[in-house]
């Protein structure tokens, strides 16, 4: 991990240039600026990804689904990390970065429905997680807009969120303020004779710097440049996702986040502090890139069968955006050559892991091996067939 020491700030200062902004690039640019490095980030249209569609559920325990042993501990360990990040991040920017420990219920929409969730709940309890299995009255309790439609539910108490925007505007800031910022597309990467020396820009530029990051989201294995042997296995899996405000009488709908499962399809609401509420999301791999109406129409029909009253409130905005799949759905991480690391593949989870994906990074770029087992998790050339001699 990146330690934050005296001698940091007092050795050479390095330079390091990251690829996209994003909140991969960002949080982990800003961990480099926290450990003395000289940091330029580069993105044509900053903030602009995934991440400015993403919910910000910070959810390793709800998020679980069957058959990924390797992203659960990473889950985890991630989650452990937020309280401290967006605390820090909060002080240094002065304002707060929507970061709310408030709990997540899991609800149920029909008897299957109810099944599905005890089924998992053993999976859950196997991995160590704190969960609470309620009845609908006692939901309703808790959140009384519930729909009559719920018929039990699940209590997560440590799976909480935060504002992807505000705390991507707050560490953007901070680097706009104390590094560089290029609004410019990297087209590749160029080398000296024996590694990564810096980036190619659109406008057929350069910049130079010790070491390179490449957090380009989906985009990632399109930069010129990258070593022969690598390839990054990224596909694009479409989300669309909804936000709304609730009108003042109404306020709160919802004081947690509520997630569902409604005849099989899951949906969820996330509360803002400000009266919006998101709803999302869809996963599709249909190559529809804006919003599809299949999709809104559904993720409507189950969150108002969740909660009633979303139907009285303002539409404020539909975003589609594709996150970076992986064949395993873990991120890709590692340092691919001499001064270049890249760091994507985030997928579903994207805003929860990179608390850890930030000092993961971090510790790559600066030359540090992660400790076997997870380097070994988020190696990027793991698909790479072996050769058979
Ligand atoms: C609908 C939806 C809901 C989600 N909800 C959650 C959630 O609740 N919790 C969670 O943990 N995760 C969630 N995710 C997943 C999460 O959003 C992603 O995993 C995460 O945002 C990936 O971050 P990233 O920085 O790698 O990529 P991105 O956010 O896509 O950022 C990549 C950046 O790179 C820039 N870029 C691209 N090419 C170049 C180039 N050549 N040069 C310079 N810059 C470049 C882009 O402009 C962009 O700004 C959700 C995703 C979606 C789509």
């Amino acid at each position: 991990m990146v330690e934050h020491t005296a001698s940091d700030s007092r050795s050479r200062s390095r330079s390091v240039i990251v690829v996209g902004a994003g909140i991969i690039g960002l949080a982990t640019a800003w961990e480099l600026l926290d450990a003395g490095w000289e940091v330029t980030v580069c993105d044509p249209a900053p903030m602009s990804g995934a991440s400015f569609a993403a919910a910000g559920m910070l959810a390793p325990a709800s998020e679980v689904v069957w058959d990924q042993p390797t992203l659960y501990g990473l889950m985890v360990s991630a989650a452990q990390l937020w309280p401290r990040l967006a605390a820090r991040v909060a002080t240094e920017a002065g304002r707060p970065v929507g970061h709310l420990s408030t709990e997540t219920l899991v609800c149920a929409g029909d008897a299957a429905d109810r099944q599905a969730l005890a089924d998992l709940a053993v999976l859950q309890r196997r991995l160590g997680m704190d969960l609470r299995e309620i009845s609908s009255s006692t939901a309703r309790l808790l959140e009384p807009a519930l729909g009559p439609g719920v018929v039990g539910a699940v209590r997560i108490p440590d799976d909480h969120q935060v504002d992807p925007r505000r705390i991507m505007a707050a560490l953007f800031d901070l680097l706009e303020h104390r590094g560089t910022v290029v609004r410019q597309r990297a087209d590749g990467v160029w080398w000296t004779a024996e590694r990564v020396g810096g980036v190619r820009l659109a406008d057929g530029s350069t910049l130079a710097a010790d070491e390179v990051l490449v957090a380009a989201g989906l985009a990632s294995g399109e930069l010129t440049g990258l070593p022969d042997s690598l390839e990054l296995p990224l596909r694009p899996v479409w989300g669309d996702i909804l936000r709304i405000r609730v009108p003042e009488r109404l306020r709160p709908l919802v004081t947690r986040t509520v997630r569902g499962l409604v005849h099989g399809s899951p949906v969820y609401l996330v509360p803002r502090e400000d009266g919006t509420v998101v709803i999302g999301a869809t996963s599709r791999e249909d190559g529809l890139a804006g919003p599809s109406i299949g999709g809104v129409h559904r993720l409507l029909r189950d969150a108002q069968r969740l909660v009633p009253g979303v139907l009285e409130c303002e539409l404020l905005e539909v975003t589609a955006r594709a996150r970076p799949g992986t064949p395993d759905d873990v991120p890709l991480i590692g340092r691919v050559a001499p001064g270049l690391t890249v760091s994507t593949g985030y997928f579903r989870h994207g805003i929860l892991l990179s608390a850890l994906g930030a000092r993961l990074g971090a510790d790559l770029v600066a030359g540090r091996d992660l400790e076997p087992e997870t380097a070994a998790a988020v190696d990027p050339r793991r698909f790479a067939p072996v050769e058979v001699r």
